[in-house]
């Protein structure tokens, strides 16, 4: 191989770019990027960057000094993929090569009315988004959320904590219920309520209030939640359009992959939030739209493109997230299942360490605030059975967790 191209400059993009040199790849290596920005890291959209704190130049996803030999593309988004690879861009040319890397990412979803919305309703996933955001929440006043999944919880805490009065609307009758169960999602929910964040769960939203700008969020029973900005965040759909005439398996969710990012086109592998693999543990395909499937993977894809053995995945590849809400780390790594018990710490004081059990075998475990704890639990269930082979670390940077 001697020319690769990269769709998407995000963190999925950015990784496997870090994987192919690493693994000893030195010919051309182009990123497309539909935004105008090289790499730079979400989380502290919905968290830091959100309140100020930190800054576009601190959330530069490339490392001090490092020059991986990149030729980037921005602004322009990739429109196709042809049969012999060739990738076409928004600007009518053309890109030839051997691999390609599809990591698009994910767009946000907006409520059935469409993007004909009054002026203060946002999203959240891009720089600019955070930034318009920024500027509505500076202005202080009453935000209402939709959706209390990990963005809409997060700006929550972050808005609360700015001194706005902040509502969030919530469909499922417990909030991140599918992410933690139902008795965890409660645990999360009872650390707004304690914050001073109303919580209306149960309960779809019917409209948007206002013309020119919002002024609150109709519910399906009837009542009205005043605010003067609002947030939309009711989960994203995967950014794979542009491969609509490519002949690649796209699923309901994503680009279908086996468990080692390749896809059903020959020399074209795909990772991150626009990427949906094989878990070999379940036999079913799973999209992760978390921060630590997209980097580890990376250097996966990278292996699978090249045709060498990828190195063994940090803690045995078990699934992982973080979010940071109201001062409190919560922490995941394994799977759900209805089975959890509280090990250490109460729920009530905000710190706990929790475990879940599949027929008596830990499968998962949640810590808010215990980061030791929880890091020996992780440990533990990536530990591989007795007998088994070690998993050495694939080191990848930069080291958020
Ligand atoms: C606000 C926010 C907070 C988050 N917080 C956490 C957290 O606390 N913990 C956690 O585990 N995860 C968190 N995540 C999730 C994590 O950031 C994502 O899983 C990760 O960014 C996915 O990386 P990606 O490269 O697959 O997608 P993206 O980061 O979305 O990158 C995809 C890039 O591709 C570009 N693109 C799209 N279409 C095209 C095209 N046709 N041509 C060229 N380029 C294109 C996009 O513009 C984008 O720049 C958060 C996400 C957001 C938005």
């Amino acid at each position: 191989m001697n020319r690769i191209v990269v769709a998407g400059g995000g963190l999925a993009g950015i990784s496997t770019a870090r994987g192919l040199r690493k693994l000893g790849y030195a010919g051309e290596l182009t990123i497309v990027g539909a935004e105008r920005h090289r790499s730079y890291d979400r989380p502290p959209l919905s968290k830091e960057f959100l309140a100020g704190t930190v800054d576009v130049a601190d959330i530069s996803l490339e490392l001090p000094g490092e020059d991986l030999g990149l030729r980037w593309r921005l602004g322009v988004a990739a429109v196709s993929l042809g049969p012999t690879r060739e990738v076409g861009l928004s600007d009518g040319s053309r890109l030839p090569a051997d691999g390609v890397v599809v990591a698009t990412g994910a767009v946000p979803r907006w409520l059935p009315a469409g993007r004909q919305l009054p002026a203060g309703v946002h999203v959240l996933r891009t720089l600019e988004d955070s930034t318009t955001l920024r500027a509505d929440l500076r202005a202080g006043g009453r935000l209402a959320v939709v959706g209390a999944g990990f963005i809409g919880a997060e700006v929550a805490s972050t808005a609360s904590r700015l001194g706005l009065r902040v509502d969030v609307v919530e469909v499922d009758p417990v909030p991140l219920r599918f992410a933690l169960g139902e008795q965890m999602g409660a645990a999360v929910a009872a650390l707004h309520e304690r914050n001073g964040v109303r919580l209306h769960c149960g309960v779809g939203v019917s409209g948007l209030l206002g013309t020119g700008r919002v002024s609150g969020v109709a519910l399906a029973d009837g009542r009205e939640v005043t605010a003067g900005t609002v947030v939309i965040g009711i989960g994203v759909t995967p950014a794979t359009d542009w491969l609509r005439s490519s002949g690649i398996d796209v699923g309901s969710d994503g680009v279908r992959c086996d468990a080692a990012g390749a896809t059903s086109l020959p020399g074209v592998v795909a990772v991150g939030d626009c990427s949906t693999w094989l878990d070999p543990a379940t036999g079913r395909h799973e999209r992760i739209e978390h921060w630590t499937a997209a980097r580890d993977r990376g250097v996966v894809a990278a292996a699978t493109l090249l045709g060498v053995t990828p190195p063994k995945p940090r803690h045995g590849g078990l699934p992982y997230f973080w979010s940071d809400q109201y001062g409190k780390r919560i922490q995941f790594a394994g799977r759900i299942c209805p089975d959890v018990d509280v090990e250490e710490g109460s729920i009530d004081a905000g710190s706990f360490l929790a475990v879940y059990r599949r027929d008596g075998t830990p499968v998962g475990v949640l810590g808010m605030d215990r980061p030791r704890a929880f890091v020996a639990w992780r440990r533990r269930l990536a530990a591989p059975p007795i007998g088994g082979q070690a998993t050495a670390s694939a080191d990848a940077a930069p080291g958020t967790p």
